[in-house]
């Protein structure tokens, strides 16, 4: 049978390729959406959704329906056993849980116009961009966004592998059921470069604990031991990588771009990475359009390049900021000086919030603090 052809394929449904498919309908696209997984599907992940994210995702859906999302206010800051923070009022937080989060937004997809190519595997052929799914339907494409995740295919295909897996993060999670906890709790010193989380559910609250692979030889106690102070001691658990710290710096080639965990644009500091996943996600699909429009597909790749300057930009001020603050000489200096001082608490909050960037964080200022304390240890 002939190859069915497109304007797009956009491999892997998740919050990338599903903003991509709905934003490459909207420019008038014809898009085949393929994962190998069928919708409803579980997706490791805390679900907390920030002020960022739920911006791009208005930006991209329009209102989403509001049972989908647990808005939490009150927001506890942790380091161990030790409150270092408590804000009743912090920025919302919405809490979601992936499966019906991620379910609705492939419905999007579909009722936008993308053909359903859903519950399929897909063995990839590049430079051209063309796929034979597991059924032996054959698919062909002017350009291919590879929103395929942590384990891209298609970042393989185009650079050998998709991360070096020391370099990125590893996080273990399970759910305690139960009335959800009343605050959204971080844990700033619950894993080596990285942290612990609570987030209540309508359901119960999920419990994680997650930091750089490669300083985390294993997490396993450190999670037994936050999950036991969350009352799910014995709670089976599971495990995923997500690539904070490692974004690409060259997430496209020609009319391949990568969007998403898949080009590694996941918040170095906090592991936030839907709200970038669906920006990233819709650049994709508008530098595919106006590259398309020029019929220069290969043009969409530098396009690419430009349109996610900004987000690249955050990503690496954030990597460069993580270095100092989850530095073992500096992490508890820098934990005790966010516990001194309130206004810096709220200015964390408001980033997470979406209320201001790193770029506002003044980064020399910062360093010179940082400097200051390290000449007076
Ligand atoms: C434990 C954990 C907790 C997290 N907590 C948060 C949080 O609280 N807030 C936050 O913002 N971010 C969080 N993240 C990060 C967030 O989950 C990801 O950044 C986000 O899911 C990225 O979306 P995506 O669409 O790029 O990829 P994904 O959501 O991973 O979707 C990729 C899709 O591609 C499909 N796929 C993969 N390979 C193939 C293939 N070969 N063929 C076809 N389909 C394929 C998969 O089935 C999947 O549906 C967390 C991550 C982890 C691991």
């Amino acid at each position: 049978m002939a190859p069915r052809a497109f304007d797009l394929i956009v491999l892997g449904a998740g919050p990338a390729g599903a903003s991509a498919a709905v934003e490459a309908r909207r420019l008038g696209l014809s898009v085949a959406l393929v994962d190998k997984a069928r919708f409803p599907r579980d997706k490791l992940c805390g679900g907390g959704v920030t002020g960022r994210a739920q911006a791009a995702l208005a930006g991209v859906f329009g209102a989403l329906p509001r049972d989908l999302f647990h808005d939490v206010r009150h927001v506890r800051l942790m380091a161990g056993a030790r409150v270092i923070g408590d804000h009743p009022d912090a920025p919302v937080l919405a809490m979601t849980m992936r499966r019906a989060f991620d379910a609705e937004l492939v419905g999007r997809a579909l009722a936008a116009g993308a053909a359903d190519f859903t519950g399929r595997r897909a063995a990839l052929e590049l430079p051209a961009v063309a796929m034979t799914l597991g059924d032996g339907t054959g698919l062909t494409a002017r350009a291919l966004i590879g929103a395929d995740g942590v384990n891209s295919a298609v970042a393989k295909a185009l650079f050998g592998r998709a991360f070096d897996p020391k370099e990125i993060g590893f996080a273990l999670e399970t759910e305690v059921p139960g009335p959800p906890e009343a605050a959204a709790e971080l844990d700033l010193a619950a894993a080596a470069w990285g942290y612990g989380w609570a987030f209540p559910k309508a359901g119960g609250t999920t419990v994680g604990v997650g930091g750089v692979a490669g300083r985390n030889a294993d997490l396993r106690p450190a999670m037994e031991a936050y999950l036991a102070r969350h009352g799910g001691a014995g709670l089976k658990v599971k495990g995923h990588h997500l690539p904070f710290g490692d974004a690409r710096p060259d997430p496209a080639r020609g009319a391949v771009l990568l969007a998403g965990d898949a080009a590694g644009f996941v918040d170095p500091l906090t592991g936030e990475g839907i709200g970038w996943a669906v920006t990233s996600g819709q650049l994709a699909a508008q530098a595919v359009a106006a590259a398309l429009a020029e019929g220069r597909p290969e043009g969409a790749g530098p396009r690419y390049l430009a349109a996610t300057a900004h987000l690249r930009g955050e990503l690496a001020r954030a990597r460069r900021l993580r270095a100092l603050v989850y530095h073992p000489w500096l992490r508890a200096r820098c934990i005790d000086l966010l516990a001194r001082d309130m206004r810096l608490q709220r200015r964390f909050l408001a980033l997470l919030a979406g209320e201001m960037d790193y770029a506002d964080l003044r980064p020399a200022r910062v360093l010179r603090h940082l400097a200051r304390m390290v000449l007076r240890a």
